[in-house]
């Protein structure tokens, strides 16, 4: 009777086994398959030869480090290749730009973009933390300088175009990079969730596509406090920041 009783305990503990591996049993049920593995010697082999298996799935720690050794590898050999052939190609354009020009021109714009674009990839690929904001900073800096060579190069060096940096140029860039840095400082210091974060920035689309159009003439003031044009320049934002706001509500509620 004894054997059997003892039959049927070895049963039971060995059917809840992967439960207990995994945590996932009560407290109550834990206590008795704790005494049950310390007195029995077959159940507590076969609870060893589980959790033997749970340690051969996770890697050893060495194997870990050499992926993340060739993960770091590949992106610095990237880097570097990114690197020589923004370097290649900005040489040639200078040797042409010098060649057919007798100066340097176009190819000041060609170099700055190419610097810009390899900084911002750098710091996406490099920067662990506060990823986000050091891409903006990067693309902040970047665009103004880039702009500014573009005014310079055409205007003072080739002798084409308008002065229209410090007229539209400026403004409209720092109001745009303000559209993208307000959700982005939201997200990062006040903890609002990316919904939350794509609402406001939509809602500063709205105010910069107006502010945009009065920057450059195309939109008088008294327009702005009219319906006519609100479908066109609005409607679909609106509707985005409702939607978005909701979801964000919902997922807030859910957790
Ligand atoms: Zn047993």
């Amino acid at each position: 009777m004894e054997l059997r009783e003892k039959e049927l305990a070895c049963e039971i503990v060995r059917d809840l086994l992967p439960l207990y591996v995994d945590g996932m049993v009560s407290d109550v049920s834990k206590k008795s398959i704790d005494n049950h593995l310390e007195q029995c010697t077959e159940c507590s082999e076969i609870y060893q030869d589980m959790t033997c298996h749970l340690e051969m799935e996770t890697p050893p720690t060495e194997i870990s480090d050499v992926k993340r050794f060739l993960k770091k590898t590949k992106k610095m050999y990237f880097l570097y290749g990114l690197g020589g052939l923004s370097f290649i190609a900005v040489l040639v354009c200078l040797i042409v730009d010098l060649a057919v020009n007798k100066g340097i021109t176009w190819s000041l714009i060609v170099g700055s973009s190419c610097l810009f674009t390899d900084a911002l990839l750098y710091a996406l690929f490099t920067c662990k933390k506060d990823k986000i904001c050091t891409s903006m900073a990067v693309i902040s800096v970047g665009a103004f300088v880039l702009l500014s060579v573009i005014q310079i190069t055409r205007y003072y060096l080739l002798g084409t175009g308008t002065v229209w940096l410090f007229r539209y140029g400026l403004p409209i860039l720092l109001l745009w990079l303000l559209v993208l840095w307000l959700p982005v400082l939201g997200g990062t210091f006040l903890k609002w969730n990316i919904w939350d974060c794509t609402a406001l920035f939509l809602f500063l689309v709205i105010i910069g596509n107006y502010a945009t159009k009065l920057i450059t003439g195309d939109y008088v003031w008294e327009d702005v406090f009219h319906m006519q044009g609100f479908t066109g320049n609005a409607l679909g934002e609106v509707i985005g920041i409702m939607i978005f706001v909701m979801v964000g509500r919902v997922t807030k509620w859910k957790k």
